[in-house]
């Protein structure tokens, strides 16, 4: 969601390296891009709606600029037209601004700058930060710059020019922004994932904290203009992960990638004791966890609640991070709360972490960015080690979480003082896209039929659900996911013969339940598709089974959420619809 670039250089010619680096960060998703540049004490602005190739065609120029940002914008404050796009500048032409995140006091500060006889040229939150900046002419910069970042409540993070400085000033509160620097530039980004191909090292800017940053320095300082030292974090292969290669899609390649990745993960987690800290001292006191987090990551959550019920019997429940925070949370020092994000940036996440920790609970961050804010302000952290994941519609990052989650739920089991419940390391022998060939099949029966529905129990109806949202976000299909057990108590009145129901079973204790509830559909002539890596008897009136690969059904729910991801794709793909960016949607989604 949104992105900025800054960029400083020795030599001439800024624009293309922006440009390249801006879209970098397309994959987050945003509506319309800007640049702005400066030389001779004047700034140079093009702005353009749509892909960044727009706004790429209005640069030809010969280009003698070295200093200059950026900005990808997702409305969140103003239509999507050229005014409302980033840069903004002052009424004065002073100062010139990108912004991430939401100014919540806009209309308050709005009238101060009335008072001042400043009006706004555009509709964003976003333009009041450049004209107050242009008040009160008579201090340095960076005071100005806390000054003013003191005046705003919200989210943001913010990248300025002065018309008369070589030099970038950031600052940024719950939207991350990071730095890096070489010989012969400096860059300034809200995504790493820039870093990969020029630096070795990059600095995170700390949270509630402002820099002026040039060709040479990075001067770090807190909201009391204490000078504050950050430490540099090297650009690894994660940053460096992100190449399309053979796919036509990020979602087809983050499918496909999914055995590499848990082979990875388990590695991973073999090598280095990521749990060494959550020893029985940690869970001592722990009467209960939670685990809180947003869309494929709260399904996450879900399922991570049932492992651990079912391996520690430790009390487990998940959160949705949106309704976490205004639901009077009972939490304390006995709480465990885990918190699960792709990204590490979700905002809504994020808060929930920072309304944890003031209430005294225990925090554990499960994401797939390392230096993210989530990661970084959580007491331990477990790596989902899934490589970069582009596509907005996260595929393998949930899966690496499923296998986290198991992997912590029997290290809670351990420290209980049982054994083993199951050995993970079964992953490694199964083949995670058993019968996938047959997915074209039911591609073509799912656009066959106006009502699609999931149902499943227990694991199964995580399941369900995560597969519901899937093909909702790429194919903008309509579909309802629902408990095996609660059909009867209302829906099953939906199902008629437009019906296509996906039944999963992955239980074999479970097996009779769930074929009773396919009986009642095919009743009021649905049609049934079985989802299982069970064994069916032959005499049930099942239209299609589609039979992944058989594992212990502790570990199903890793293998089962597969042939749903590829559905999904395919259906999204014959639609002729964008996998990897879907509408209205974002990748990282920095706003509440
Ligand atoms: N709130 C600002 C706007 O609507 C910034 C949005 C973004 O983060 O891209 O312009």
């Amino acid at each position: 969601m949104c992105g900025i670039i800054g960029y400083l250089s020795t030599s001439p010619g800024v624009s293309k390296k922006i440009i390249h680096n801006l879209k970098k960060l397309e994959y987050r998703g945003y509506d319309s891009s800007g640049i702005c540049l400066l030389k001779n004490d004047k700034f140079f602005v093009k702005k353009s709606i749509g892909e960044i190739k727009n706004l790429q065609k209005k640069l030809n120029f010969n280009d003698d600029y070295t200093c200059g940002i950026a900005h990808t914008r997702w409305a969140t404050h103003g239509k999507v037209n050229l005014k409302n796009t980033h840069p903004h500048l002052s009424q004065d032409k002073t100062w010139a601004v990108v912004h991430n995140g939401i100014i919540e006091n806009f209309l308050e500060l709005t009238e101060y700058l009335k008072s001042q006889n400043i009006s706004l040229s555009s509709e964003t939150d976003s333009e009041i930060i450049p004209q107050l900046m242009s008040i009160n002419k008579n201090i340095d910069n960076i005071e100005k710059l806390r000054n003013v970042t003191c005046m705003l409540r919200g989210s943001y993070a913010i990248c300025l020019l002065h018309k008369n400085e070589q030099a970038i000033y950031i600052a940024r509160r719950h939207s991350p922004l990071y730095i890096a620097q070489n010989k012969n530039s400096t860059m300034i980004s809200s995504d790493p994932v820039t870093f990969g191909e020029d630096y070795e090292y990059y600095y995170a800017l700390p949270d509630d904290c402002l820099a002026k940053v040039d060709l040479k320095d990075i001067s770090v300082y807190d909201s009391n203009l204490k000078k504050v030292n950050i430490k540099p974090c090297e650009v690894g292969s994660f940053e460096k992960s992100a190449e399309l290669g053979k796919y036509p899609y990020y979602a087809e390649k983050e499918i496909n990638e999914i055995p590499k990745i848990i082979d990875g993960l388990m590695l991973n987690y073999n090598n280095v004791d990521h749990f060494k800290n959550i020893d029985k001292e940690f869970i001592k006191n722990i009467k209960k966890i939670k685990l809180i987090g947003c869309g494929t990551a709260y399904h996450a959550c879900f399922m991570g609640a049932k492992f651990i019920q079912k391996d520690a019997e430790i009390e487990a429940h998940a959160e949705i991070a949106s309704e976490f925070r205004y639901s009077n949370p009972l939490i304390d020092q006995e709480t465990l709360c885990i918190f699960l994000s792709q990204s590490g940036e979700t905002a809504d996440t994020l808060l929930s972490l920072e309304l944890a920790k003031k209430m005294g609970a225990k925090t554990i961050a499960i994401v797939n960015v390392p230096y993210s804010s989530i990661a970084r302000e959580s007491d331990i952290v477990l790596p989902l080690c899934a490589g970069m994941e582009i596509a907005v519609m996260s595929t393998k990052a949930y899966n690496a979480m499923l296998v986290v989650l198991k992997l912590l739920s029997e290290h809670l089991r351990k420290l209980n003082g049982k054994p083993m419940n199951v050995d993970i390391s079964e992953l490694q022998n199964v083949d995670y896209f058993k019968n996938i060939d047959k997915i074209d099949e039911i591609t073509d029966l799912v656009l066959k039929h106006e009502k699609i529905f999931f149902i499943g129990r227990a694991e199964d109806y995580v399941t369900a659900l995560e597969a519901g949202l899937k093909l909702k976000e790429i194919t903008y299909i309509n579909c309802i996911s629902i408990p095996s057990g609660e059909l009867k108590h209302g829906t099953l009145s939906l199902v008629d013969m437009k019906s296509l129901v996906f039944v999963i079973a992955t239980d074999q204790t479970l097996l009779a339940k769930n074929l009773s509830s396919a009986s009642e559909i095919k009743a009021r002539g649905g049609k049934i598709i079985l989802v299982t890596n069970l064994d069916v008897p032959c005499d049930m009136d099942i239209d299609y089974i589609y039979k992944f690969d058989k594992i212990d059904s502790s570990l199903s729910s890793i293998l089962s959420v597969i042939p749903f991801q590829m559905l999904s794709y395919k259906t999204c793909v014959k639609l002729g619809y964008s996998p990897d960016k879907p509408r209205n949607l974002a990748k990282s989604v920095t706003v509440e």
